[in-house]
């Protein structure tokens, strides 16, 4: 008996699931291009305060759900629990504000949060990211939206729905931190226990919390919109506008203020109800304040988002994930394996999905290895078909056979 297992929240992908898996990413891979965005790889471990400076020490991620270890130097270091904070690093320690005033960036990669494992939620998962970072204009926000929209209609997934909200700057948020504790300070015995620790340490987490009574007692408080500066109002209000110009439906969600405490003015997410209780398909928001922590408080205006690909997967119909159709499947026999390896060799120079069964069982067991693997076609090389220098190519579809010489196999599969 195995005795060793994967870790929890962990997935093995293997045929049909890996073969979604790069699908999924190959197209995205190709509609991040067309809207002119370059791919940036990092590290899937950094050190460890990168993510505590960055993502903040009150949020979930850091506080509960951190890979964190020490290496052989006694170096604390943590997998990548979310690849902003790591982008950003990047950004700085290569200096990408003189490749472009704006670079436009876009990861595909897993990533690691100690989370209780359930549907749509994992502890290794793969997430698309996307990073505009380098200007404050809300096109930006909203390149990163129709980028991410993009994505979601050219897998047909429509029954979603964007969610956006303003979070402030460090201008306004402290004013709407003090209304909400004063209009809840009636009510703090009344918060569940987290919600009471959060009045105190980070009082906007509230605002997402799932117990049905803070909910309740939430729905009384005032909104951010009415608290917040010219700047973030104009940059609020233009993202509507221009959102409302595209024909890009919205709705304005004031409880939206995500996990991580970095965001900045925007906050937003695609939602699906056919998600179940992980609604969430994709989340983000400006984060203008997040590379002055790590570049001596000079800021850099920012707005990027991450969708998580195993959700994606989840929505997408299966018809969507094109059949792969192995071409030729060879079939032959002890006395003529010889020739096997050569032919194989010649087909797949040609680009032509070829295959074999190494050990030859019966004709039977390699024909149903050959429907197994789904060819179109098998090529059957038998004695008397050497001897006469030609081979069988059976249609498997339609069970037609026809003798074709050795010399021309390739043209006659390529004719096909
Ligand atoms: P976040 O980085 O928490 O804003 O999450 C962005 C997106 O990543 C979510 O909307 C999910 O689609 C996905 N995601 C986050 N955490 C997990 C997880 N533990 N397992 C699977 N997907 C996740």
């Amino acid at each position: 008996m195995l005795i060793i297992k994967r870790p929890r929240g962990t997935n093995d992908l293997f045929y049909e699931s890996a073969k979604k898996m790069s699908f999924v990413q190959n197209e995205i891979n190709k509609i991040a291009t067309i809207h002119g965005f370059s791919e940036i790889r990092t590290p899937i471990f950094e050190s460890t305060e990168l993510f505590t400076r960055g993502i903040g020490e009150e949020t979930d991620i850091v506080s509960k759900e951190m890979f964190t270890f020490l290496d052989r130097g006694g170096r604390s270091l943590t997998l990548r629990p979310e690849n902003t904070a790591a982008v950003v690093r990047a950004y700085l320690e290569n200096s990408l504000q003189k490749e472009y005033a704006m670079n436009k960036l876009f990861y595909i990669g897993s990533m690691y949060r100690g989370e209780r494992p359930q549907k749509g939620r994992y502890r290794e998962f793969h997430q698309f990211g996307i990073e505009c970072i380098g200007s404050s204009s809300y096109l930006a926000d909203v390149e990163t939206i129709l980028l991410n929209v993009a994505i979601l209609d050219s897998f047909n997934i429509t029954e979603t729905e964007l969610v956006i909200n303003t979070v402030g700057c460090p201008n306004c948020k402290p004013k709407y931190n003090q209304a909400l504790r004063e209009s809840l300070s009636s009510e703090k015995d009344n918060l569940c226990e987290t919600c009471q620790v959060r009045y105190d340490k980070n009082i906007l987490r509230m605002l997402d919390c799932k117990n049905p009574t803070c909910q309740e007692i939430i729905k009384k408080i005032p909104t951010f919109y009415d608290f917040v500066c010219d700047e973030c109002r104009e940059h609020f209000d233009g993202l509507c506008e221009e959102l409302t110009r595209l024909g890009q439906a919205f709705t304005i969600n004031p409880m939206l203020v995500r996990g991580l405490d970095y965001y900045t003015k925007t906050a937003f997410e695609i939602q699906s109800s056919n998600l179940g209780a992980q609604s969430a398909i994709l989340g983000g928001g400006r984060y203008d304040k997040l590379a002055g922590m790590f570049n001596n408080g000079v800021d850099v205006p920012a707005v990027g988002s991450a969708m998580g690909i195993e959700r994606l997967i989840f929505m997408i119909e299966n018809e969507k994930f094109i059949e792969d159709r192995l071409d030729v499947f060879i079939i032959a026999f002890k006395e003529t394996i010889n020739h096997v390896m050569p032919i194989l060799k010649r087909l797949r120079a040609n680009n032509i999905k070829s295959d074999f069964d190494f050990d030859l069982k019966s004709i039977k067991s390699q024909f149903k290895l050959a429907n197994k693997k789904n060819a179109k076609y098998t090529l059957i090389i038998g004695t008397d078909e050497i001897s006469k220098n030609v081979c069988k190519i059976r249609d498997m579809d339609s069970g037609d056979e026809k003798e074709v010489s050795l010399d021309n196999i390739e043209k006659e599969l390529k004719n096909k």
